[in-house]
């Protein structure tokens, strides 16, 4: 572990409830495509500090990190209200399950299931075009309550005509998709949508968010073949929860 200072570059409010922090590369720092980052304020116990998924790709010039302020919690709030110029904490050791590079080789697909800022990692994925290039399609599913949680993607995602971006918005009408994700996949309806199959053979997958979802999807999946790397053996399915 190597816990350096940095500074906030940029801090923008994407979305009510989400802030947009782009951190400075401390010299020699480096992350793959997918993994998430440790930061505490400045003076933080050993308790306070959180782990935050970076959501630009390996060698880009900031750590960019999407900050949903949860209500009640003893950090998040914190990190929401740091500006431009203040300095944080980063654990220099970045680490993650989400990597494109456990995927078995193969697929065709590249299916990316979020909830809320568990889209963090899948912003950087489906920007890095490393990952992309290997891909037909790539078809990202956001779960979130209201529209102004989705709008924060489409601003920081490099568009491709590879790449579709679907929401499952729950408490607002008017989506292709008003339901909950793990209720639109096990009645078609994003299958349908994205006009493409999740089939093992042909399709990757990651799914990253709240427990519930995550569990959820990674069931659903493993009933229809997908399995998790195991034991040095590449899966089709990349799993990692927001808590637990
Ligand atoms: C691998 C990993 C990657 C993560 N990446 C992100 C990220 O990119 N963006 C992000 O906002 N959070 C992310 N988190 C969650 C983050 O680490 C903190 O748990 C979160 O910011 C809450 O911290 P807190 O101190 O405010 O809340 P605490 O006082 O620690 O309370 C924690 C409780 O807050 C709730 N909670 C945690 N995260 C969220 C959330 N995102 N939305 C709603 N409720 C939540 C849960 O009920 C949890 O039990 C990630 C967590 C892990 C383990």
């Amino acid at each position: 572990m190597a816990e350096v200072r940095t500074k906030v570059l940029e801090a923008v409010q994407v979305a009510d409830n989400v802030v947009r922090l782009d951190l400075a590369v401390p010299e020699g720092t480096s992350w793959k495509t997918g993994e998430f980052a440790r930061v505490a304020l400045p003076g933080a116990s050993e308790s306070e500090w959180r782990c935050y998924s970076i959501a630009t790709p390996t060698g880009s010039p900031t750590i960019g990190l999407f900050i949903a302020r949860v209500k009640g919690g003893a950090v998040s709030p914190k990190l929401c209200s740091l500006k431009k110029g203040d300095e944080l904490m980063l654990d220099t050791e970045m680490m993650g399950m989400l990597l494109e590079s456990r995927l078995e080789e193969g697929g065709k697909d590249l299916w990316l299931f979020a909830t809320g800022t568990g889209v963090a990692s899948f912003v950087a994925v489906a920007s890095d075009p490393a990952i992309t290039e290997k891909y037909e399609n790539i078809v990202l599913v956001h779960g979130v309550r209201t529209w102004n949680e989705t709008q924060y993607v489409g601003h920081y995602i490099v568009k491709s005509s590879k790449l579709q971006v679907m929401a499952c918005v729950t408490r607002e009408k008017g989506a292709l998709i008003n339901q909950r994700i793990p209720d639109a996949l096990s009645c078609g309806l994003i299958e349908k949508t994205a006009d493409i199959k999740l089939d093992p053979s042909t399709s990757r997958v990651m799914i990253c968010g709240n427990p519930a979802m995550v569990k959820s999807v990674r069931s659903a999946l493993k009933e229809r073949g997908f399995v998790t790397p195991r034991g040095g053996r590449p899966g089709q399915m990349l799993v990692e929860n927001f808590w637990m």
